[in-house]
C-alpha cells in the first residue's frame, strides 16, 4: 500500500497549462497569480458519502459532479473558474476507486481549464471539500442582495429534471420512458452554467445557483435584497422529458422545490430582454422569464389567476 505522499503524487499531482499557477501540489502552500483589477472568488462544497452521494456511486461521477457543484457556485457569482483545492477522506487505499475517481476530476477540471493546486488526504468516512477560486472583475460580480424592484426573475434550463432523477435513483418513481435516463444524467453530471454566469456580467443585478430548490433559493436573494416577488406557476420551462416522466402537476412542484438542477435563477431589468434573448441563442440554453420582483416582501406563486401553495419546501440539512 502506498503511503499518503505516492498517493497524491500518483492521482493528484499533474503539470498544468496556466501561467498563474507559480507553484502548484507538492510544497506547504500553492502560489498562485490573481490578475490586476480582478477579484478572487472562493467557495467550498463538502460531500459526505451516504448524505450527497449514494455509497455506491461511480467514483467519477462522484468527482464530476463534485467539480459541476463546486463551478456552479462561481458561475452565480459571474466569477471565471482558474483553481481547486481539494480535501479528500478516505476510509481505505483503494487503487481501483482512486483511479476511477482521478480520472472523473482531471476530465472535468481540464472541461473547465482548471488546475488543481493543492488539498489534503485523511484517512476516515468518505468525504471529499473541493475549494473553487475563480476571478471577477472588482465589483463586478452578481451578488445575491442586488435585486430590483422591477426586475424580471429568470431560469436558465429546465429546472426538475434532476429531482425526477432523484426520484428515478431512489426507486421512489419508475422510469416511463426513454427520458428517464436523461433525468437521471442531470442528476448525476449537472452542467455548471459557467459561461452564463460570466456573460450575466453587466445584464443582470442578482443572481444564484439553483442547488436547493428554486423558490427556497429565489427566498436567499429576496432576503438578501429585501425585496419580494411574484412568480406565474405556468411560465416554468418544463421540457418534454420531465412532463413524461413526472406528469405536469409534479414537474411543476419539482421545478419549483427540487434541489440539485444547478441551474441560475437571476434578476435583470426588463430593458435587457433582447439581450438575453440573443445570450440564450448564442449558449443554446433557455432563459426564461418566470415573474418579478417587486417591493412588496414574500413570495407570491400563481397559476392560472389563482394562489398556488407548493406541497414541500426546498432541502434543508438540519
Ligand atoms: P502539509 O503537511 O504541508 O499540509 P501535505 O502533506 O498535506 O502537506 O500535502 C503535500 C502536498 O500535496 C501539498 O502541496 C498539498 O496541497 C498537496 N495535496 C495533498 N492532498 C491533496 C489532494 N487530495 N489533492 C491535491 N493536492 C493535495
Ligand atoms: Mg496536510
Amino acid at each position: 500500500m502506498p503511503g499518503e505522499f505516492e498517493l497524491i503524487a500518483r492521482y493528484f499531482t499533474r503539470p498544468t497549462q496556466r501561467a498563474d499557477v507559480a507553484l502548484g501540489v507538492g510544497d506547504d502552500c500553492a502560489l498562485l497569480e490573481v490578475p490586476a483589477g480582478m477579484q478572487l472568488a472562493v467557495s467550498l462544497d463538502s460531500l459526505v458519502a451516504g448524505v450527497h452521494f449514494p455509497r455506491d456511486t461511480p467514483p467519477a461521477d462522484i468527482a464530476a459532479k463534485a467539480v459541476a457543484v463546486n463551478l456552479s457556485d462561481l458561475a452565480a457569482m459571474g466569477a471565471e473558474p482558474a483553481w481547486m483545492t481539494l480535501g479528500l477522506t478516505l476510509p481505505a487505499f483503494d487503487a481501483e476507486w482512486l483511479e476511477d475517481f482521478a480520472r472523473g476530476l482531471h476530465e472535468a477540471l481540464d472541461t473547465f481549464g482548471v488546475a488543481l493546486v493543492g488539498g489534503d488526504t485523511t484517512h476516515g468516512p468518505l468525504t471529499l471539500s473541493l475549494q473553487a477560486h475563480g476571478f471577477v472583475p472588482a465589483d463586478q460580480a452578481l451578488r445575491r442582495s442586488a435585486a430590483r424592484a422591477g426586475d424580471l426573475v429568470y431560469i436558465s434550463g429546465y429546472p426538475g429534471e434532476a429531482g425526477q432523477g432523484l426520484a428515478l435513483a431512489l426507486g421512489q418513481a419508475a422510469a416511463q420512458g426513454p427520458g428517464a435516463d436523461k433525468l437521471l444524467a442531470r442528476l448525476n453530471r449537472p452542467t455548471p452554467r459557467v459561461d452564463l454566469g460570466l456573460a450575466l456580467r453587466g445584464l443582470a443585478h442578482a443572481a444564484i445557483d439553483v442547488s436547493d430548490g428554486l423558490c427556497q433559493d429565489l427566498g436567499h436573494v429576496l432576503a438578501a435584497s429585501g425585496l419580494g416577488a411574484v412568480l406565474d406557476v405556468e411560465r416554468l420551462p418544463l421540457s418534454a422529458e420531465l412532463l413524461a416522466e413526472a406528469g405536469e402537476a409534479r414537474a411543476r412542484e419539482l421545478a419549483l422545490s427540487a434541489g440539485d438542477d444547478y441551474e441560475l435563477l437571476f434578476t435583470a431589468p426588463p430593458e435587457t430582454a433582447p439581450a438575453l434573448a440573443a445570450l440564450a441563442d448564442r449558449l443554446d440554453l433557455p432563459l426564461t422569464c418566470i415573474g418579478r420582483i417587486r417591493a412588496e416582501p414574500g413570495l407570491e406563486l400563481r397559476l392560472a389567476g389563482a394562489d398556488y401553495s407548493l406541497a414541500s419546501a426546498g432541502y434543508q440539512h438540519f
